[in-house]
């Protein structure tokens, strides 16, 4: 059995998925259960398990994710309608998979503060 995890899978082709953008750092693909129209995962190519587990070597791959979801949202003609980047840390936040994800959600009107 593969003891990779599933996003570390994803990001390398093992595992099929609709890849909507990748580089050297980060890719990203669609969410399999889609909570919006528009909902998208970027993650970094390393594994790194969540937020928790990021330090100061850490920050420029974050901004790596964060303007890859901007161009996506451009891309996606979501900047004038608006969108949401989301990260789910931890159980309380209901962080389901073991590797970090920033979520790109757009194309409704999101209601707030999320459940
Ligand atoms: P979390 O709840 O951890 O913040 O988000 C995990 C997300 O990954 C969920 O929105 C879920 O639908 C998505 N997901 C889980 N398994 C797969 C998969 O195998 N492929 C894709 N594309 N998305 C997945
Ligand atoms: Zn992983």
């Amino acid at each position: 059995m593969d003891d990779e995890c599933l996003f570390c899978q994803i990001a390398s082709g093992k595992i099929a998925s609709d890849i909507v953008y990748e580089d050297n750092d980060v890719v990203a693909f669609t969410d399999v259960s889609p909570g919006a129209p528009t909902h998208l995962l970027i993650v970094p190519r390393v594994h790194l398990a969540s937020l928790n587990d990021t330090d100061t070597k850490d920050i420029e791959l974050l901004g790596k994710m964060m303007r890859a979801a901007i161009t996506l949202a451009k891309e996606h003609d979501l900047a004038e309608g608006g969108y949401r980047l989301v990260i789910n840390t931890g159980k309380d936040a209901g962080q389901t998979v073991g590797h970090i994800h920033l979520h790109l959600l757009g194309g409704r009107s999101l209601s707030w503060p999320p459940g």
